[in-house]
């Protein structure tokens, strides 16, 4: 293997140079890990990262611009024209806390040694200048077999840093690969250090599975692990590390919930085959989708996906999918005739925002598609999307601010006092236009709300 054919070459280009300024400098250097990984497997690679026999300082004497990243740890960012190079130095590791990161580094000067650090043998090969491979663990017979193998010796290695465990089911589930059975029995051995793993890491792991091309097997690979109930938010939000310690099983309200992740309450499958199909992102949408299938109400998803650590945007778009679908449910349940369903669904699109009704119905016509049922049932299904996606289309203000008179304008053309009544005029208004029902000009609005007031000295609109 000489060429790399999964590289940008912009990016190969800098990071040849790089190690070409190592090389030239006295040390050795090479790529290592994921890149030299997925080039072997023909996957695109996204980043090259670098290990060199030069010490951190040198690394940072050597090159123009430099960020020292994680420098106690021997990891220094080159930076190359417009790319980034992490650049870290030979190091062995020991001394680890708690199962997770290393206590001490101590950095070495041979490859091979810090190959032998790394978790699995298919990250664990280097590739030189002139693409020879330094492969001590023979990760490519590995990958060429499909096999994920730990280097060294599992039980140890996951009794070092638990996250690994994850790291395992995750490699299983995107790249379709089979951990070996000693791996397999370490994993199960060891699956509740896994409490000890900030849950952060734990569900950055959970996103590459779940956002990854094949999410179901890497769920059921959780669910027959066992690893998921170990983990930290899984045991109640507020466990500690020294509850964890102390051995806190009992779990809180939202964690019974959260250890339904295909553990104790069979999911809805039916949903769950839609998985694997909806796009990737915005991740929200196969996060709404699996919240529902395992039965989590609408108000549980934004404090479930919080005390994951989930960004707000994903924990709050998820939950807004999770929330519309239940209330379109019972709009569509209540009202039969095609004109309330339309109000409906157009009240319901103000409600909740633009953004949200239509992730919900990206999401949906997925659903569809990945359901089983008869051609009959189908169609229905598909008449209803089409409607919904036409009133999605339509509606063209979705908040007061939007609208063209402003409450005190309305107060005053009311003649009233002012009090609750109005800002449920106003929502009504809102809804009025966005249902096309009024125009949305300012003397229009304002002549309905006085013709209003007259008939019923309320607040009455239609
Ligand atoms: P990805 O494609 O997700 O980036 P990756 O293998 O590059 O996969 P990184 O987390 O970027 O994963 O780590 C880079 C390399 O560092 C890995 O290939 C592996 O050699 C090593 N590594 C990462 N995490 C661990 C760990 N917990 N224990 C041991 N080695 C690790
Ligand atoms: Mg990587």
């Amino acid at each position: 293997m000489n060429r790399w054919s999964q590289v940008d070459p912009l990016m190969l280009a800098q990071g040849e140079n790089v190690l070409r300024v190592l090389r030239d400098g006295g040390h050795q250097a090479f790529f290592v890990g994921g890149c030299v990984r997925d080039e072997l497997m023909d996957r695109p690679v996204h980043d090259m990262d670098i290990a060199t026999s030069a010490r951190p300082d040198e690394v940072v004497r050597l090159f123009d611009r430099t960020v020292p990243t994680g420098i106690q740890h021997g990891t220094v960012t080159v930076l190359m024209e417009d790319q980034a190079f992490e650049v870290t130095t030979f190091r062995r590791e020991s001394d680890y806390a708690d199962h997770r990161r290393p206590g001490s580094v101590e950095f070495v000067d041979a490859v091979t040694e810090d190959l032998q650090r790394r978790d699995f043998t298919m990250n664990a090969i280097a590739r030189g200048l002139d693409g020879e491979l330094i492969d001590p663990f023979d990760g490519r017979s590995d990958i060429e077999r499909g096999l994920i193998r730990c280097v060294g010796v599992a039980e140890e290695r996951f009794e070092e840093d638990a996250l690994r465990m994850m790291r395992a089911v995750r490699f299983a589930s995107t790249f379709g690969f089979r951990p070996v059975k000693s791996l397999w029995k370490a994993l199960l051995d060891g699956r509740d250090k896994l409490s000890c793993i900030a849950t952060e890491r734990v569900r950055m792991e959970m996103e590459k599975i779940v956002l990854g091309p094949d999410p179901l097997r890497g769920l059921a690979l959780l669910e027959r692990s066992g690893l998921f109930r170990h983990a930290k938010a899984a045991q109640g939000p507020a466990a500690t590390e020294a509850e964890a310690d102390a051995g806190g099983e009992a779990p809180g309200a939202e964690a019974a919930l959260a250890q339904r992740l295909l553990h104790r309450e069979p999911p809805r499958r039916a949903l769950l085959a839609a998985l694997p199909l909806l796009e990737p992102a915005p991740p929200a949408q196969r996060w709404s989708l699996l919240l529902q299938a395992l039965g989590a109400p609408g108000e549980a998803a934004s404090p479930l996906l919080k005390s994951w650590t989930f960004p707000n945007q994903t924990a709050q778009e998820a939950a807004g999918i999770v929330r519309f679908d239940e209330a379109w449910e019972a709009v569509h349940a209540g009202a039969p005739g095609e004109r309330e369903q339309r109000r409906g669904w157009i009240g319901l699109q103000v409600a909740f925002g633009r953004e949200t009704a239509g992730l919900w119905l990206r999401r949906q016509q997925t659903v569809l598609q990945a359901a089983s049922g008869d051609d009959a049932w189908r169609q229905a299904g598909q008449a209803m999307l089409t409607r919904a996606a036409q009133w999605h289309r339509e509606v063209q203000v979705h908040t007061l601010k939007e609208l063209a008179v402003s409450g005190g304008e309305v107060l005053q053309a009311a003649e009233r006092k002012g009090g609750p009544w109005l800002s449920e005029l106003l929502r009504e208004l809102l809804l009025a236009v966005a249902a096309g029902e009024l125009p949305n000009d300012r003397q229009t609005l304002l002549d309905h709300v006085k013709t209003g007031v007259k008939e019923d000295g309320s607040k009455s609109v239609d």
